[in-house]
């Protein structure tokens, strides 16, 4: 945080009840995750009103005392389409799970992902900004995968090998070291996760929907991203399928 104050763009990850006001919890792009405190309810035509409101995009301008922000001005620069939107609302949740815990540092590249996944206009893809979005998570969150060689015996897998996605070993392994009947996940050709690490290495959101080409297999990855993030998080995956399920 530069100084005391901060103005510019943030993402409403969280906003609760606090006394007689409300606590809210914005990512920034250059600041990481501030909280802000509001005393008072705004009324309805306050440039305040929008403020709390989940996952909009907003221009804020905040000071702060002791530990928390104190919030001068707001303006709301778009709220997200999605409605009742499953996908969009497991992510964020990951995504404000990972801030709140994990990530106090600033991270442009994570901010502008989750930004543009909020801002997708309506007939753009979901599952490329999706996969983007997580990618771009278990990145900064030390956690990418070796992609391009079994993590046990250490030899190259390419396109037509089979092998897990193994969170346990930080990795894909191959059909040799893990047979097929000693592992509850299914082996996949190698070439399936050939979008992830396309998309790791591009910033250009508008490539990742030329890289995952068809919706099937962005759907099978980012399945496999969604169990692998699972994992490190502790979480079952039972409910994420659910959630796959109803795009
Ligand atoms: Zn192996």
């Amino acid at each position: 945080m530069p100084g005391n104050h901060y103005s510019g763009e943030a993402i409403v990850l969280e906003a609760y009840p606090s006394g007689k006001g409300r606590r809210i919890c914005f990512f920034t792009p250059l600041s990481g995750c501030i909280t802000v405190s509001i005393q008072g309810e705004p009324g309805p035509g306050s440039s305040l009103a929008g403020c709390g409101e989940y996952l909009s995009v907003q221009q804020i301008k905040a000071f702060s005392q002791g530990n928390w922000y104190i919030l001068t001005m707001s303006k709301k620069i778009h709220s997200p389409r999605f409605g009742g939107n499953m996908l969009h609302y497991c992510l964020s949740a990951l995504f404000s799970e990972l801030i709140a815990g994990d990530l106090r540092e600033p991270c442009p590249d994570l901010y502008s992902a989750f930004r543009n996944f909020i801002l997708l206009e309506s007939g753009v893809p979901v599952l490329p900004r999706a996969l983007h979005l997580l990618a771009a998570l278990i990145q900064v969150a030390g956690w990418q995968p070796e992609l391009d060689c079994c993590t046990i015996c250490g030899k190259s897998l390419y396109d037509n090998d089979q092998a897990v996605l193994s969170p346990a070993n930080g990795g894909l392994v191959c059909g040799s070291c893990t047979p097929e009947q000693n592992t509850a996940e299914k082996h996949l050709p190698c070439s399936c996760f050939n979008p992830w690490t396309a998309i790791c290495s591009t910033t250009a959101i508008e490539d990742c929907d030329k890289i995952s080409s068809s919706a099937e297999g962005s759907s099978l990855l980012l399945r496999e991203i969604l169990h692998y993030y699972s994992y490190l998080r502790d979480r079952k995956p039972a409910s994420l399928d659910m959630v796959l399920k109803q795009l």
